[in-house]
């Protein structure tokens, strides 16, 4: 049996909103309906100041929506509009240079680095799939390869050659795969040696954020080189970074590394959304089976003691490595399987604290994905 989401409607209309007398639907509580093949998601808007009050309409809601013939799942969140949060992922902010004094990049709504604290983890493959799956959701994404000292964004999104510029001032991104992107490794050869440090490497990221048509982006994803030093500063510092994803693998000697990571973007007041733990479990390529080769759920272990979000895990699977190699991610080369699965759940984690953080000024209404 189809379910329509005018049966939904239909269905919601008959719940009262306790405020204003009138039903859900009329009163217009009710935001970002999904329906799609009979698995059922929306948003109840509730003032910030109701909360948790609020959450009897919210169950009635999913119990109303619950009883429209086929619907087999129905999952309905409270929305606050709270303005931004004092603070991301509990820690405290008291130095002297918040998010406040960093210039707003013009028709960008938010911008989130991709960060690891050591190199191989997997940050710039988890940097581009993120991308994609947002891109997938329907956000308008930006790829910024930050990476100055080994970008790889070219060769992952199977981009090559030189990116145009409409006045002989500005470059324009190129596009692959739904996403406008710019990389350090459009402008210089591969072969060019890689001995920028500080004010050069400033004046180069400098260059790729102002001198860049972006246009209008929902969000531009960046993409870190590993570490904590010049470049993720510059950065933190010039650049108003909306949250952080910090990608780590289960073994512990990179945990150790992601703390790092976390510590540098705290000293610096960027909020830290979360952890990524990548190459989780390992999916066999022949018989599907999953096993955790290096352990499992320390990435998760260190979020909760660090106090910060534990953002997802994505598996180790070879086809994510190859597909890579082919510039074409795993994302658009397999959209449904697991990986991806796994990409688009974390699109949807970090999706919702970009709107969080940005506060009802900068928000869109929400977008409830049905999974
Ligand atoms: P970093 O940016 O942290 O240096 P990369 O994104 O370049 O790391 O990834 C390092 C290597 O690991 C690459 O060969 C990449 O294809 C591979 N890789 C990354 N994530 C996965 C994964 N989930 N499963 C399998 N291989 C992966």
């Amino acid at each position: 049996m189809t379910v329509t989401r005018e049966a939904v409607l239909a269905a919601l209309a008959t719940v009262v909103d306790p405020r204003s007398g009138r039903d859900v639907v009329q009163a217009g509580v009710i935001s970002g309906l999904v329906v799609r093949d009979g698995h059922v998601g929306f948003a109840v808007e509730v003032d910030p100041r109701e909360g948790a009050a609020m959450e009897p309409l919210r169950a009635r809601c999913e119990r109303a929506a619950e009883g429209v013939p086929g619907v087999l799942s129905v999952s309905a969140v409270l929305t606050a509009h709270t303005a931004r949060p004092e603070h991301q992922g509990g820690h405290d902010h008291g130095h002297g240079h918040g998010a406040q004094a960093k210039p707003a990049l013009p028709g960008i709504r938010s911008v989130i680095a991709v960060a690891s604290g050591k190199g191989g983890v997997g940050k710039s493959t988890t940097a581009v799939n993120l991308a994609l799956a947002l891109a997938r959701r329907g956000l308008a994404v930006g790829l910024l390869d930050a990476d100055i000292y080994g970008p790889s964004v070219p060769r992952l999104m199977g981009l090559s050659g030189k990116p145009d510029t409409r006045d002989g001032k500005k470059l324009l991104p190129m596009r692959a795969h739904g996403v406008a992107c710019m990389s350090i490794g459009f402008l210089i050869e591969e072969d060019t040696p890689m001995i920028w440090r500080g004010p050069m490497v400033i004046s180069a990221l400098t260059q790729l954020l102002n001198e860049v048509e972006w246009g209008a982006l929902d969000v531009l994803v960046c993409d870190l080189p590993p570490g904590t030093g010049d470049v993720q500063l510059t950065m933190a510092q010039r650049v108003p970074v909306t949250g952080a994803v910090i990608v780590s693998t289960p073994q512990d000697i990179a945990l150790i590394d992601a703390r790092k990571g976390l510590n540098m973007f705290r000293r610096v007041e960027v909020p830290v959304f979360g952890i990524v733990e990548n190459m989780s479990t390992f999916i066999c390529p022949h018989c599907g089976e999953r096993s955790d080769i290096f352990g499992h759920g320390g990435a998760r272990d260190t979020a909760l003691k660090y106090d910060v979000d534990f953002l997802g895990e994505i598996p180790l699977s070879l086809p994510v490595r190859i597909q890579s190699d082919l510039g074409m991610p795993i994302v658009a080369a397999d959209p449904d399987g697991p990986v991806t699965q796994a990409y688009l759940a974390l699109a949807d984690s970090v999706a919702t604290r970009i709107e969080t953080a940005l506060g009802p000024q900068g928000r869109r209404p929400p977008r409830i994905v049905v999974r």
